[in-house]
């Protein structure tokens, strides 16, 4: 995995939201509205992923008869087990479940329910760190078991401002997890304005789900607020990007280390990055627009 391959890969972008709920579970809109409402906005794919509680009967929301009109859905859930380091159940993203994944076994850990729900297919993510409060000993716990780190959530930014997750990302990155990405989602749960604020663009050769979530764990994705990432390529010891207008693209990396194009005006549409001032063993490149939206690559390993 690289952050420079989604722009290499074969295909086109699609837009999704692979982490929302519905009436199944605590959501204020049935499946059906929901889905209607993230086609109208122009995302070709979206997960619902209710809470997979036995206070709501363990659901894996049936969208298939949403699908259409070059929008598709994915099958998922958000799981919860035992427990964190905060003595609080985990909330773990599962995008890409069988509609019979079975439910958690009596006492049955998040680090065993976890792996059953990749072993069955999903991309698991580790959801919302900030608003868990996860510890860097949460990451490790479920870094090998894990494809990503959520690194934006909409609707903990509105309710809580813990929106931000990318900090237990790069600190599992400076611990060699190397495989792990990181993807922005809405969580929404539709009670108060909370869609639409960050979603998931992922090179595919068509939006069917399974080409999609192949996508997703080969980290063949960005994410995003607003701007468009174009290119990400390298020349020699630089990084070349292109973006939608912006008013910094700035590439970070391990410790403190960065190196930033900044234009006040918000007209920067690329930007030549040394790789070599941020020299390390990765980095990533963060977009800023005029209205302090943000877009992420996925982590490049520069060696
Ligand atoms: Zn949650
Ligand atoms: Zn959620």
């Amino acid at each position: 995995m690289d952050g420079r391959e989604a722009f290499s890969a074969a295909g086109r972008f699609y837009r999704g939201n692979i982490h929302t709920h519905s009436t199944r579970s605590d959501g204020a809109l049935s499946p059906g509205d929901v889905c209607g409402l993230y086609s109208a906005m122009g995302y070709d794919f979206l997960c619902l992923s209710d809470h997979f509680l036995a206070a709501f009967d363990f659901p894996i929301t049936d969208t298939n008869e949403f699908r259409g009109d070059g929008f598709t859905t994915i099958l998922g859930a958000e799981i919860h087990a035992p427990q964190n380091s905060q003595s609080e159940i985990w909330h773990v993203l599962a995008c890409g479940l069988p509609a019979d994944f079975d439910p958690p076994f009596p006492d049955e850990r998040m680090e065993s329910l976890a792996r059953r729900a990749r072993d069955a297919g999903a991309f698991v993510g580790i959801a919302h760190p900030q608003w868990s409060s996860l510890t860097i000993e949460d990451g490790r716990a479920l870094a090998d078991i894990a494809h990503a780190v959520e690194i934006w959530n909409t609707g903990c930014a509105i309710e809580t401002g813990r929106g931000d997750g990318t900090a237990l990302l790069d600190q599992l990155l400076n611990g060699g997890h190397r495989h792990l990405t990181g993807y922005a989602t809405d969580d929404a749960h539709l009670k108060i304005p909370d869609a639409g604020g960050g979603w998931m663009m992922v090179k595919a050769e068509t939006n069917r789900p399974d080409d999609l979530l192949a996508a997703m764990k080969d980290g063949l994705y960005y994410s995003s607020q607003g701007p468009a990432i174009g290119a990400i390529e390298t020349a020699g010891d630089t990084l070349l990007v292109r973006t939608s207008a912006a008013r910094m693209i700035s590439l970070v990396g391990r410790g403190s280390r960065a190196e930033t194009a900044y234009a006040e005006d918000g007209s920067l549409v690329s930007a030549e990055l040394s790789l070599k001032r941020v020299a390390g063993d990765w980095c990533r490149v963060v977009v800023c627009d005029g209205d302090g939206k943000l877009a992420w690559s996925n982590p490049i390993f520069p060696d």
